[in-house]
């Protein structure tokens, strides 16, 4: 596509890069259109700069007195939420909207993700979803791939066998799934928790370390050198099985279905004890209870707690809470998050509707989901805008290309570009470009981090308990904020009950 063609599509860019508060140093912004990026976003950060700069607000006296405060209102903090309705809750979260890294939007009626796609069918968020109502759509399609301009379907399944590459290559991918495929990861027990994948994918041609290259970034964050080889290889497991029988299941535009429907069914009963726009500056646990200060409205308030629920990314929660454990601060310090940006291709004609999820390894995106894909075939629908969700995960080195609008349109432009490269058939514009980007929205799955590092991150202190995707492991997904969640809600009710929260012991499982 010319440079002039690209001129006349309209770029939308949206998401908070800076998303933390305090905001990771590596994003601070020195200077010149850098710093410009809270205007991007429209997203306030003066707060969160302040509290990165070191500064003392002063913490005017508390105003109100609930059972527990939950910190954060991505899917985990509403999922405690919910578990705790019985209670005098108040839950706070710093963006505009509730959901987090789970979280759909909508163009022209057509709705698009974000952020997390899909679940398992045997996962507890899966239970979770129908619990509150919700009833999930089957995938029923196993993932194919573009490989060398083609699409294969299916591509570890029966495409295993036309994908285009020399038969000495393809012999390699049969190789490597036969092998793959006979590991015992239980009985190997934590030990493949703590090496490399790359250790495997060596010993197969570099091709296969190139698919699994973009699966890992999409999945975990994390390439081959950086994954930690038990994650993979389940996954490869997982993926395999599901050309036998797919269990994964979703909504249009993914996941974010699922916070919509916590926030529509707390928000008449929290009715003002759920605040958006609050964003938490410091929580400061005593004997007899811990102070949460935050900043709504550009005023500072301050409540007491009986207990506090950390549902805040730890590259955060380890800023605000004060007294953490050398150890614990430590631990959550070595969690590892990759930038991430989510380029929603909008056309208004279908242009690609092959597969749910596509892998495109050695492009600038790994992968394109159908946001409509499990309601495109009910009888009286009729797809108004073919909307393809790019995963365009970058590594933490490229973060800073995210802190300016000019940077993320570069990114969109590039996927746009390789979009049409793959599919040359499509020989459209989209009608809009729309990015989401995010500054450290999913932690890498690297060796160690499973079985060393989140057992110590999410020890409960005494009043205040860790919830958050990052402290259950061993991958960033929607089941494992849900999983972190109930446990965080147990110990709180023993807290509450005047027991002393146990110790995490468990690692696997
Ligand atoms: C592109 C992408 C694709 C994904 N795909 C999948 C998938 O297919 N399936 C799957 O299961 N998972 C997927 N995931 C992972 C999944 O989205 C996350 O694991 C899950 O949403 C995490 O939820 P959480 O509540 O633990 O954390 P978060 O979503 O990070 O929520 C934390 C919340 O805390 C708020 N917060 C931060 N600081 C403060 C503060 N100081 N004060 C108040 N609030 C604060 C944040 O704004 C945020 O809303 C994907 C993630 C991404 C980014």
């Amino acid at each position: 596509m010319s440079a002039n063609r690209r001129d006349f599509i309209k770029f939308v860019v949206a998401g908070a890069v800076t998303a933390g508060c305090p905001v990771d140093l590596s994003l601070v912004a020195q200077s010149g259109e850098a710093s410009g990026v809270a205007n991007v976003d429209g997203e306030d950060n003066r707060i969160c700069h302040q509290v990165r700069d070191g500064r003392a607000f002063s913490r005017p006296p508390a105003s109100a007195k609930h059972d527990v405060v939950i910190v954060g209102g991505g899917v985990s903090g509403l999922a405690a939420a919910y578990r705790l309705q019985h209670r005098d809750v108040l839950l706070l979260e710093k963006e505009p909207q509730w959901g987090g890294n789970a979280y759909a939007m909508e163009y022209d009626g057509s709705i698009y993700g974000t952020g997390s796609a899909f679940l398992w069918s045997d996962s507890e968020a899966f239970r979770f979803a129908k619990e509150i109502g919700l009833d999930p759509l089957p995938v029923n399609c196993p993932d194919g791939s573009i490989i060398n301009g083609e699409f294969v379907p299916d591509t570890w399944g029966d495409g295993i066998n036309k994908i285009p590459y020399p038969p000495i290559t393809r012999d390699s991918f049969k190789k490597f799934k036969k092998e793959i495929m006979a590991i015992d990861v239980q009985k190997r027990g934590t030990s493949l928790y703590d090496i490399p994948f790359s250790n495997f994918t060596k010993l197969y041609a570099r091709e296969i370390k190139e698919w699994w290259d973009a699966f890992g970034l999409s999945n975990w964050g994390a390439t081959c050198d950086e994954t930690a080889a038990g994650v993979a290889i389940t996954e490869f497991q997982d993926v395999v099985d599901q050309s036998r029988a797919d269990n994964r299941y979703t909504w249009p535009g993914g996941l974010g279905a699922i916070t919509k429907k916590l926030a529509d069914i707390l928000q008449p009963t929290f009715g003002n004890r759920m605040q958006t726009g609050a964003t938490i500056v410091a929580v400061t646990p005593s004997k007899d209870e811990v102070q949460v200060t935050y900043m709504l409205a550009g005023e500072l308030k301050t409540v007491a707690a009986k207990t506090v629920i950390m549902a805040t990314p730890k590259f955060i929660t380890r800023r605000i809470v004060e007294g953490l454990p050398d150890k614990q601060s430590h631990a959550m310090q070595q969690i590892r998050y990759a930038p991430y940006c989510v380029v929603n291709l909008i056309y208004d004609k279908p242009v690609f509707n092959k597969g749910y999820d596509t892998w495109c390894p050695g492009n600038s995106f790994t992968d394109v989901v159908v946001a409509d894909w499990v309601i495109r075939k009910k009888s009286g629908y009729k797809q108004k805008h073919n909307v393809l969700s790019c995963y365009t995960p970058l590594r933490e080195e490229e973060r800073g290309n995210l802190l300016t609008e000019s940077g993320a349109r570069k990114i969109a432009a590039n996927v746009l570009r390789d979009f049409q490269r793959l599919t040359p058939e499509t020989n459209t514009d989209p009608v809009e470009v729309h990015i989401y980007r995010r500054g450290h929205p999913i932690y890498m799955s690297t060796p160690g981090l499973y079985t060393q590092v989140q057992p110590i991150a999410r020890q409960p202190m005494d009043r205040v308990f860790f919830a958050n995707t990052d402290s259950q492991g061993p991958e960033s997904t929607t089941n494992e904020a849900i999983v972190a969640a109930r446990r965080a809600v147990r110990q709180v009710e023993a807290r509450l009950a005047g027991k002393p929260a146990g110790k995490e012991t468990a690692v696997l499982g």
